[in-house]
């Protein structure tokens, strides 16, 4: 939702709350009512709209809108209404950029009119319930009320935002579920106790304040629980650090509102910052340029600390206030003072900054993906090592046996055809022996590389032993694959590779064996084995060519 657009439904519930209080007054004129109560309860009004008790789901938890249905009941709709609606525009002033005080307070009000006048309707006289059990049934009924019409007026003017129905219901039903029973108490001794049931009232609302609390802490604990067994999940399943994220964004929605959320791997070598993934994935094409290392993001990485995108630290980022007019939280992801990365969250600039105590929220989340993602690392980079060859980068004898295996069984499935290249460098032995070992292995990284830019994708390219390549072609026929060779000889031959130093380039060329699936054999020996048999007879013939088997 836009800013434009909250501003409509904050100005629509006010001319309603507005117009309701006129037609309380109407309906039910106020009577005589004591000053010092009245004033005790706008200042807690205050107090608890612009405070929140915690966060759940997302959402705020307040007590604003028990201390507008308490003085509802005891002081009629108008005075309910004018506490809720004065405390509402003060507890803007008290924190600012709170917009959803604006929405908040309206909606409680106009609740509250509703079943303070159907109380007063039926208990006329001084605002205690009857003292029987169809008066204690009303009172609930009046708060099941005013839940009810809170819940949807509030999810209504939080569409945009979000929240569904059921976390508006979970984080408001904390507020009711803990405050009933002290409204429904205090009104029974109200008869009694005359105002002094209105500090009677602060101090069993502070008691269930504590009760929401703990309540809030719980819920929250459950969903950290639930999100690290999602992540753990995901990296046994996948391995990947964008399913991470787009677990971890998930869970994450549940605890802390935001917009976008994206993960950025750090290299501290190239002192860069690499983005890895962005959630939701859709928002990807839409990020905008700004997130550069020179940025703000580079003070993150610097301090290695939380950071909220303050006013302050975007007067000294102008180029990032120009494009950007959001809010930004950045967590830098840190294992054993190893910075991995920057987790970092963006909000809409209509919405409330991002302020540290949010961190304790999610801090325990934050601190685990980073242990994983390292694990990941090191997984992969052990993996890594036992697949790759340590000098070409390219598979090695082992991996490449597997992946033949895999791809002759897949050709033997689907009845494709499947070709294997087999190369050998020519008179490698003799370069060694001239230029030194130094340049020959120069030259295998050469010819690997010009190996692997020349093939597909989906092509498979390893060192096969010392000075020997093979190259799998799935799904290509020996005369699709005989061109290629040729083309590879080719280019090897036209590359020019470092001689004596200071001295003319040399000249290498590279001899090639080829054999397909299923002519020349049908399993992996019989055609490794007929490529070979091709290669040894194309270095028979003058080497720098290629020969087909048999
Ligand atoms: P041919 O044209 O018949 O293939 O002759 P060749 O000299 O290339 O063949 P030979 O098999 O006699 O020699 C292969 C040489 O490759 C022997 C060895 O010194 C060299 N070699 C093997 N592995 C490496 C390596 O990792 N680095 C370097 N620099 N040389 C290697
Ligand atoms: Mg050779
Ligand atoms: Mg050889």
């Amino acid at each position: 939702m836009s800013v434009r657009g909250l501003q409509r439904k904050q100005s629509k519930l006010w001319s309603f709350a507005i117009a309701g209080l006129a037609v309380c007054w109407w309906l039910q004129p106020p009577r005589l009512l004591q000053v010092l109560p009245v004033l005790l309860l706008l200042l807690l009004a205050v107090l608890m709209m612009a405070l929140p008790v915690g966060r759940m789901s997302t959402r705020p938890v307040r007590f604003g809108g028990a201390v507008v249905l308490f003085t509802t009941l005891l002081y009629g709709a108008v005075v309910g209404s004018v506490v809720g609606l004065v405390a509402g525009w003060l507890a803007r002033w008290v924190r600012r950029d709170r917009n959803d005080v604006l929405l908040y307070a309206p909606a409680v009000v106009l609740s509250a009119q509703v079943s303070g006048v159907l109380y007063h309707h039926a208990v006329p006289s001084a605002g205690s319930p009857l003292f029987t059990w169809q008066g204690w049934l009303f009172v609930i009924l009046c708060a099941v009320l005013f839940s009810v019409g809170r819940i949807v007026l509030l999810w209504w003017s939080d569409s945009g935002h979000r929240s569904s129905l059921r976390q508006v219901a979970r984080a408001e039903g904390i507020v009711d579920g803990v405050t009933l029973p002290a409204i429904v108490a205090v009104l029974s001794v109200h008869r009694q106790w005359g105002w002094l049931s209105v500090p009677l009232f602060a101090v069993l609302g502070t008691t269930a304040l504590l009760a929401a609390r703990a309540l809030i802490e719980a819920h929250l604990a459950r969903r950290q629980i639930r999100t690290l067994q999602a992540m753990h999940r995901r990296l046994i399943a996948h391995l990947s650090p964008d399913d991470l994220l787009q677990d971890l964004g998930t869970e994450l929605r549940r605890l802390l509102l935001f917009d976008r959320l994206s993960l950025w791997s750090y290299a501290r070598q190239e002192a860069h910052l690499q983005i890895i993934g962005v959630y939701p994935q859709d928002e990807r094409s839409a990020f905008p340029a700004y997130l550069q290392m020179e940025g703000v993001l580079g003070r993150a990485v610097d301090s290695a600390k939380p950071m909220v995108f303050t006013d302050e630290l975007r007067r000294r980022c102008p180029d990032l206030a120009e494009v950007f007019d959001g809010h930004l939280f950045i967590l830098p992801l840190v294992v054993h003072r190893y910075l991995w990365g920057l987790l970092v969250l963006e909000r809409r600039a209509h919405r409330e900054p991002f302020i540290m105590a949010d961190y304790q929220t999610i801090q325990v989340l934050v601190e685990h993906l980073a242990i994983l993602l390292e694990n990941l690392r090191l997984y992969r980079q052990t993996m890594d090592l036992a697949v790759r060859d340590g000098l070409t980068g390219l598979l090695n004898h082992r991996r490449l046996h597997e992946r033949l295996k895999e791809e002759l069984s897949r050709s033997l499935r689907y009845h494709h055809p499947m070709t294997l290249l087999m190369v050998d460098v020519d008179y490698f032995k003799r370069y060694n022996d001239t230029y030194g070992h130094q340049q020959g292995d120069e030259v295998l990284r050469t010819v690997a590389e010009i190996l692997r830019q020349n093939v597909r994708q989906s092509d498979i390219v390893g060192r096969y032993g010392g000075e020997e390549f093979m190259i799998i072609l799935p799904e290509t026929t020996k005369s699709a694959a005989v061109a290629l060779a040729q083309r590879l000889c080719e280019i090897v031959a036209n590359t020019p590779f470092p001689g004596y130093p200071g001295g003319a380039p040399v000249r290498c060329t590279i001899s090639i064996g080829v054999a397909g699936y299923p002519e020349d054999g049908l399993t992996a020996s019989d055609l490794v084995a007929a490529a070979d048999a091709a290669l040894y007879r194309a270095k028979r013939f003058g080497r720098n060519r290629v020969v087909v088997a048999p």
